[in-house]
């Protein structure tokens, strides 16, 4: 029943409110051919360009993939998504994710029954076929409020279907949450936004237990946009502490390296922007 409403009452709003493509401004077009070519290549490594992610404990950074630079359509497409309520874009964004997360899924599945995680710890798991956990980092509070729903969730659902399409068993688990007030981000340095977050991702412990299925659950962490890597950070060290391993991040967008050149307009494509990450899974 829904679904036939679905097309009807977008049409009906688009009589009230019309649409455009938010990446061009190409007029009745969710988002046109031309910008949503900009989310449909493979993902790369980019964790060299996120500074909050080096560990500083000798344990390799946080491998992250990315499907393209978070510049031009691609921003505009992600910024009207997220805070001006274009939820028609759902379906182009968690397309290119599940997309990607086929992609990264031969590396993730070197990690299903694994001897150790990243940091080497004891896998009481492994031997045994563990599934994936695939964790949506958190929103606040306040943005939570602000936008009706926490938008990253329907990534992450998308992500454990495109693992699930390329055989690695998977599914989207809600487990992270914020507590507290947390100053808005805009405006903080590198290390002002690490001390802002660390102390505000927590596990939910019993969605956890329920979701894991097992011990030392496998968690691939999923966000929209990767700038310093404050907010990954805090979600692997929060899933660490609770027990996790954590084998990685897909975004959607990460924010270029000073100088380095974007391959975010469709229209230009680029040789690679971001250098391979030093170890960790690839
Ligand atoms: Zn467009």
């Amino acid at each position: 029943m829904t679904e036939h409403l679905l097309p009807w009452l977008r049409d009906l709003a688009r009589l009230v409110v019309p649409v455009s493509c938010p990446g061009c401004g190409l007029p009745d077009e969710t988002c046109c051919a031309r910008c949503a070519e900009a989310l449909g290549g493979a993902p790369r490594r980019v964790e060299a360009g996120a500074p909050r992610l080096d560990r500083l404990d000798g344990v390799s950074p946080l491998p992250v993939w990315a499907l393209v630079a978070y510049t031009g359509p691609v921003r505009d497409l992600v910024v009207a998504w997220k805070d001006r309520a274009r939820l028609d874009l759902d379906r182009q964004l968690a397309g290119a994710l599940r997309r990607a997360a086929a992609h990264v899924a031969p590396s993730v599945a070197g990690c299903v029954g694994s001897a150790s995680g990243r940091t080497g710890g004891p896998a009481p798991g492994a031997g045994t076929r563990r599934g994936v956990l695939v964790v949506p980092a958190p929103s606040s509070a306040a943005a939570r409020r602000a936008r009706g729903r926490e938008p990253v969730r329907v990534l992450a659902r998308a992500v454990a279907r495109g693992l699930s399409d390329a055989g690695v068993r998977a599914s989207a688990a809600p487990v992270l949450a914020r507590r507290g007030r947390v100053r808005d981000q805009v405006g903080l340095g590198s290390r002002a936004r690490g001390r802002n977050l660390a102390a505000s991702v927590v596990v939910r412990r019993r969605t956890l237990r329920r979701c894991a299925g097992g011990p030392r659950p496998l968690c691939l962490l999923v966000d929209d946009v990767l700038t310093t890597g404050a907010t990954l950070a805090a979600a692997e060290r929060a899933l660490e502490d609770a027990g996790c391993d954590v084998v990685g991040a897909l975004v959607v967008a990460a924010t270029p390296p000073p100088g380095a050149r974007s391959r975010g307009d469709p229209a230009r494509p680029a040789p690679p922007v971001y250098r391979a990450g030093r170890s960790g899974i690839a």
